[in-house]
């Protein structure tokens, strides 16, 4: 309705019938001969004349509005929103245009203001992770330095302390780098082909002593095949198969079962990593993979993890396009699952 030629139409018509009423009203009409060809002469000139004139001043305008919004604008996936952006009516084209702007506009505030917080409760929960094992290795240092440095004993027993506490501040600061260098894609992914079950079985030659101490049995599904080739970065996958068992001993019961799994399905291999452990309630189930987020704060402590394992887990998935999953059973066990690409397989005694 709004297209220039409509709006000339409009004003052309509307002037022509004004003009027709008041030379009715003054007798000229019917008495001058020829009163039509006037009226039609009118009609056509205004309409003309105003489709000029609108098209060099107001519509001319609103297309140099609409090209400067270009620039912002994102593609729009929906047709038949397209179909009014590439519509010949200036001022239909300008008013989707300007809404959706707004919209994407009231979005990106919207995402800004998510990070914001995100941001604060991430520094806020750094500060306090940071805190914990500094706060209590200066506690240590400053008794012993007060005289507690005298008893041979309680000399070792604090220096111990405070070096605990010390490696768990390694710990959680070399977490947090790799997590930062894995959000800004720094770390590049080197796929390579190599054999998860050798990777897995170094895994738990590393982590026997580990193990060893709650009785847990580090074990392979018995159908899983001798060995089984994927194309994955095999630095990383190694970081997250072991992140997996470290939790499924630190959080499993005590002689407790580990079961690592692998399944080739189609172009894909289903890895599962299981333990027969207390397991993780469904209101937890969502949320363990959060940054810092602890089903039992004091339990989850005194494991001496960093709270930031699940997350790196996730975030190395996620480079290799895949997802992690978990289903748990209070009682029963908890079992975290992924799949990564089939890989080629080749001599590495070569
Ligand atoms: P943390 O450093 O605390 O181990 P993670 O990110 O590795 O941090 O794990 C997050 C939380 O998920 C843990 O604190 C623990 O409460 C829970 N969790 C992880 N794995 C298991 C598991 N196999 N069984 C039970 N709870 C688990």
């Amino acid at each position: 309705m709004t297209h220039p030629r409509n709006v000339a139409i409009f004003i052309g018509l509307f002037v022509t019938l004004v003009t027709a009423l008041l030379l009715y009203f003054f007798s000229i009409i019917p008495v001058v001969k020829g009163w039509q060809w006037l009226l039609i002469v009118l009609f056509v000139t205004i309409t003309i004349g105003s489709y000029l004139l609108l098209n060099t001043t107001l519509y001319k305008e609103l297309d140099t509005i609409s090209e400067m919004l270009r620039p912002f604008k994102k593609k729009e996936e929906n047709p038949e929103r397209n179909k009014y952006i590439n519509t010949t009516d200036p001022i239909l084209k300008i008013r989707t245009e300007l809404t959706d702007f707004a919209v994407q506009k009231q979005r990106e505030i919207e995402e800004l203001k998510k990070l914001e917080t995100f941001r604060r409760e991430f520094l806020a929960d750094v500060s306090h992770e940071l805190k914990t094992p500094l706060f209590a290795a200066q506690g240590f240092v400053h008794t012993l330095m007060e005289g507690a440095m005298d008893d041979i004993n309680v000399r070792d027993r604090f220096l111990q302390k405070a070096a605990y506490s010390l490696d768990g501040l390694n710990l959680l600061v070399e977490d947090l780098i790799t997590i930062s260098q894995l959000e800004i894609g720094e770390i590049k992914m080197h796929f390579q082909n190599f054999d998860i079950r050798k990777l897995t079985e170094d895994i738990f030659e590393q982590l026997e002593d580990t193990a060893q101490k709650r009785g847990t049995r580090l074990k392979f599904y018995k159908y899983s095949p001798k060995s089984c080739y994927i194309h994955a970065d095999k630095l990383r996958v190694g970081q997250v198969v072991t992140n997996l068992i470290v939790n499924a001993i630190k959080y499993g019961k005590d002689n407790g079962t580990v079961l690592f799994s692998y399944v080739i399905e189609g172009e894909s291999v289903l890895i599962s990593v299981k333990d027969d452990g207390p397991g993780i309630e469904e209101k937890h189930l969502y949320r363990i993979f959060e940054r810092f987020y602890r089903v039992e704060k004091s339990r989850s402590k005194d494991q001496g993890g960093s709270g930031l394992g699940l997350s790196i887990v996730k975030h190395i998935l996620e480079a290799h396009d895949s997802r992690i999953t978990v289903s748990s059973k209070v009682n029963e066990g908890t079992e975290f699952q992924f799949r990564l690409k089939k890989g080629k397989v080749i001599n590495e005694k070569g």
